[in-house]
This record gives structure tokens, sequence and C-alpha cells, in this order.
């Protein structure tokens, strides 16, 4: 057995989220664009003699126990094939935690990949994504990677052509948001003028960053520029900038991006716009997410 495995977990952003329903058991069916992003929070699994799961984070805003995303997936995983040994996972903070970057998501598929390989469970990507849904609906999509149409609660997963290297401009004002509160919020009458995503996928497929950026959407951001009024001014700060193509908010914020035209057009706008903001740094799309460094 190997003694202990880094992997990359990176983060999403969505190109495209649209709500389109309500269902019966309280969740709301979705049509986004996910698309890996560079920036990724390190995890580090080691095997343990003892059946225990123990857990580190350098974050203060995330828990160290049963609450952990990863501490969630490692004891799924450990149900799942009942194995005798236990983990240890270390877990170095890069992606904003609760900013619409799947952040928690990304760790939490990263230990499910990562056991899997580690303790040789032979699980397929298949098995993986269906016991990943259990721990959160961007946990599928965290495990497939690159980019995708997600349907359903963003579970069911369509392969779309990634961008290559696409170059990101991220930004957060700090205001935490709470996903759930967010979906409470939405009015549907507020966003039944929603554009759909045929012209996106087609940008996608043609690999025209310029025209996704230009066909990009989020019904999310109504909801959240109500009660936040910073995050919209950041987005159209973003959208400004020399070099944007066009800025979103991300799944249900309050990180904004921008697509930019290139490499020095994102640093130009990073170090005009980063003194005040918490969080600000450029990256740029992947086409994988999860590897091992
Ligand atoms: P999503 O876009 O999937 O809603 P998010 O990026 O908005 O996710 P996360 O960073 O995943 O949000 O964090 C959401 C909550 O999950 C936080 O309140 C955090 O304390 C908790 N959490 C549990 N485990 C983790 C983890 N490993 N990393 C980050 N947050 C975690």
């Amino acid at each position: 057995m190997a003694k202990s495995l880094l992997i990359h977990a990176h983060a999403k952003i969505n190109l495209y989220l649209n709500v389109t329903g309500k269902r019966p058991d309280g969740f709301h069916n979705l049509q986004t664009v996910f698309h890996s992003i560079q920036l990724h929070d390190d995890v580090i699994l080691r095997p343990l003699a003892r059946q225990e799961i123990l857990i580190r984070c350098d974050h203060p805003l995330v828990p160290c126990d049963t609450r952990n995303l990863g501490y969630q997936a490692a004891q799924l995983l450990m149900n799942h094939t009942g194995i005798m040994c236990g983990v240890e996972i270390s877990i170095k903070k890069r992606i904003p935690v609760a900013a619409g970057l799947a952040g928690g998501s990304a760790d939490a598929a990263a230990v499910l990949w990562g056991m899997n390989q580690l303790f040789k469970f032979g699980l397929t990507h298949t098995d993986l994504m269906c016991l990943g849904l259990q721990l959160g609906a961007d946990v599928p999509f965290c495990l497939l990677g690159g980019a995708a149409l997600g349907r359903g609660v963003g579970e069911i997963l369509t392969a779309l052509p990634p961008l290559k290297k696409a170059h990101i401009l991220l930004a957060n004002p700090g205001i935490e948001v709470r996903t759930s509160s967010v979906f409470q919020h939405l009015h549907f009458a507020l966003t039944n003028t929603s554009p759909d995503d045929i012209i996106l996928r087609g940008c996608l497929e043609n690999g025209d960053q310029r025209g996704v950026a230009e066909n990009m959407y989020n019904c999310l951001e109504v909801p959240v520029f109500l009660k936040f009024p910073d995050v919209e001014s950041l987005k159209y700060k973003l959208a400004r900038c020399d070099g944007s193509y066009g800025a979103l908010m991300s799944g249900s914020g309050a990180t904004v991006f921008s697509i930019m035209r290139d490499a020095a057009s994102a640093r130009q706008a990073t170090s005009k716009l980063c003194d005040r903001l918490t969080f600000c740094t450029t990256t740029h799309t992947s086409n994988a997410s999860l590897s091992t460094a």
C-alpha cells in the first residue's frame, strides 16, 4: 500500500446556472454548465492501522470533525467497503470557503477518489459518483472534472469540451453566502426570462472564449445581488476591466469571475482590483478536477 497520496482538488465555476423548478423532495432542479479551474486545495491522505478518521485543516472556518465533507467522504467509503483500517486527511485550503466554488465538494471528491486508489478498492468512477451524490450535489462533477452540463440537482452530467486554458480573474468581497438561503429567496417570477444555454454550449464546442463569456448566465445573481449589492458592484468592476470578455457570479456566490483576453490583462486587473478585497487571484480553466502531484 502507498504511504501517502497528495491530491490537487480543483474548484469549479458555473458558466451557466438556471433553476428550472422545485421538486417534491425540497431540492431544486438545475440546468448548469460547470467548468473546473486550476485553483485547488491540497488533500493529503495517509493510511492508518487503526480504524479511525483523523482530519486536519488549516482554515479557521472549516470544521476538523465529522462536519468536514472530507471526513464524511471517508466515513461513507469505509462503511461501503467495510475496511478495517483508517485514514488521516490533511487539507490545505486555497479555495475560499462558502464562496460558490465547491471547495468542500472538491475535498470530498479527492477523498473518495484518493482512498479508492490508496486502498485499491476497485470502485468504478460511476460507483464513486453515486456515493459522492450522498455528500452533495456538486461532488459528482468534482469527480468528473473538465466541463460538463449538469441537470437534476447537478448530478446528471454530460461531458462538454473544456476551454483550453482560458484566463480567469476570481474575486470575492469577503461575504459568505449560504447556498440554502439563496434558494429560499429565489422567486421564479423574477427569473422566468432566463436565456437558455444553447449558444453558450455552441461557443464551448468551438473553443470560443469570448462567445462563452458573452453568453454566461446565473439566475442566482438576482437574490444574491438584492441582499448583497457589493457582489453586484464587484461583478461590474470585473466586467469593466481592460481585457475582460464578460463577468458572472459563480454558483450561489459570492465569488465573481471574469474570463480575460490573456494572462497580461488578468494580471493587470488583479493588481488594480485586489487591494481592498478578501480574495482576488488569477487562475485558468482546467480539463481535470483531480490530479496527483
Ligand atoms: P457550493 O458551491 O457547493 O455550495 P461553496 O463553495 O459555496 O459550495 P464550501 O466552500 O464547500 O461552499 O463550504 C460550505 C460549508 O461547508 C462551509 O460552511 C464549511 O464550513 C463547510 N465545510 C465542510 N467541509 C469543508 C471543507 N473540506 N472545505 C470547505 N468547507 C467545508
